[in-house]
């Protein structure tokens, strides 16, 4: 057995050396030393199933993906002021994936930068008086002052300054309650709002699938309404592809092909590189033109030679692999699958949706009343981990049972996350904790990562991180 340190002891140290709420996974967390496909490994030598990981997204250290980069490390690594041809081939291989005419590409190092060059781009192309933006309730979209200001997940969350009046906000559609499911009327009043401050909306940001806000799927024909209005409102569409992109929907992929909508601008990271800090911003032509006034874009590492070799190891192993076809077949089965789960247990799971490998169990309170029950969601996840099978709890109440593996998840992976959820279920929830379920939550809860030493009290809902 390899010579790791122990684990209370490193928490110990990072907690005296990294940021107090540096974010990080349940109350007693685990050392993962080792990771292969969909799993990892602890330092006891323990393997865990990951349901949850999209950076590592054609599975952990791809072997492809592992020696591309390192090759490029010993031969040169270097930024886009030299010319070279990873970045030029990747870029020209992310644009063949897009409808035209997303045809012109930024190279930057995270989903952050992404989603904060692409509010600059959107203001060079959009009016002076277009100030205000808009997104979707309980979004988020990324850790720069800027984009937590556009987050609700963030701004409405513990330690959160609230909404800034030139945001706004279009409510989550929820369609197990059949709530909010109009994205025209959404975006008017939306519009409205921005009307009435006596300023124009500059962009909307929207994830083609709700991965944040609990994996929801957007009403048919939302987004095309939502996008209408906004064109005609000068705005600027921005689908941040950052969670459900690169094949994950299964059927497309692209997440926005699924709401048949060509964006302004998308912007890309966790899953590009497979782990290699990298994303990228694609855009039409005439928004690249009109960005192009003068001032010089450089970023020190986004498009570096390294980068580039990730970024196209990863759209190779997709390919040869055939992962997106993968997240379909195998998606589709585990969706079935939870539909048994919820039939057995219809005063549990509320509602099963999603698309390929993003997928949501809705844990409720009962059938009757439908509450949200967060608290249950937490001791479902809470209890698959000690089943060794790692899931996610996420959404507007943090009751959403969140389902997003690596793309090499198989359906022998598929069979026993459902096989240990169900044995979990049958155990039965222990009183309490449904107990603590039958009273409302409070309003729109975005909590914190469980970086905090002690358990939050259980009526406040706990998300793990994005
Ligand atoms: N957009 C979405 C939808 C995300 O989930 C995230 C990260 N959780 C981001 C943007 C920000 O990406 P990063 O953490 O790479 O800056």
């Amino acid at each position: 057995k390899a010579d790791y340190p122990d684990s209370q002891a490193l928490l110990q140290k990072r907690r005296q050396v990294l940021g107090p709420n540096t974010a990080i996974n349940y109350s007693d967390p685990v050392q993962m030393v080792r990771g292969e496909g969909a799993h990892l490994y602890d330092a006891e030598g323990n393997e865990y199933l990951d349901c949850v990981n999209n950076v590592a997204h054609v599975g952990h250290c791809h072997p492809k993906v592992a020696s591309a980069v390192s090759q490029q490390m010993f031969t040169l690594n270097t930024n886009v002021r030299y010319l070279h041809q990873n970045v030029v081939k990747h870029a020209v291989a992310l644009v063949a994936t897009m409808p035209q005419p997303l045809e012109v590409v930024y190279m930057v190092c995270s989903g952050s930068e992404a989603n904060d060059l692409a509010l600059r781009i959107a203001r060079s192309s959009t009016s002076a008086e277009a100030t205000h933006v808009a997104v979707m309730d309980g979004a988020y979209h990324g850790h720069t002052q800027t984009l937590i200001d556009m987050s609700p997940y963030k701004f409405n969350g513990p330690g959160g300054a609230g909404r800034k009046p030139h945001v706004h906000v279009l409510p989550c559609p929820d369609v197990y309650r059949g709530l909010h499911l109009d994205g025209r009327a959404a975006a008017r009043q939306a519009i409205d709002e921005a009307h009435a401050a006596g300023a124009k909306i500059c962009a909307f940001f929207c994830e083609s699938v709700l991965s944040c806000g609990g994996q929801v799927v957007l009403p048919e024909g939302y987004l095309q309404a939502v996008y209408e209005e906004m064109h005609a409102e000068g705005a600027v569409c921005v689908a941040d592809e950052v969670q459900c992109g690169f094949g994950r929907v299964g059927s497309h992929f692209w997440g926005f092909e699924t709401q048949h909508v060509v964006p302004d601008i998308v912007t890309l990271g966790k899953p590009i590189g497979n782990g290699f800090p990298m994303g990228a911003v694609v855009l039409q032509r005439r928004l690249a033109a009109n960005f192009d006034n003068g001032m010089e874009y450089f970023n020190t590492c986004g498009g570096c030679t390294a980068a580039g070799a990730a970024g196209l190891a990863v759209l190779e192993v997709l390919r040869e692999e055939r992962l997106q076809q993968n997240a379909l077949t195998v998606g589709r089965h585990l969706e079935a699958e939870f539909r048994q789960l919820q039939q057995e247990f219809p005063d549990i799971i509320g509602h099963v949706r999603g698309l390929g490998f993003m997928l949501g169990l809705e844990i409720i309170a009962s059938r009757e009343s439908q509450l949200h029950a967060p608290v249950t969601a937490r001791w479902i996840k809470d209890t698959m981990r000690q089943r060794r099978v790692l899931l996610s709890c996420d959404g507007l109440r943090a009751n959403i049972v969140k389902f997003k593996p690596p793309m090499c998840f198989s359906r022998q992976d598929a069979d026993r996350l459902v096989h240990e959820l169900t044995q979990v279920l049958r155990g039965g929830i222990p009183a309490d904790v449904r107990a603590v379920d039958q009273a409302p939550a409070p309003a729109a809860i975005c909590a914190p990562v469980s970086h905090v030493a002690t358990a939050p009290p259980p009526a406040l809902a706990v998300k793990t991180a994005a």
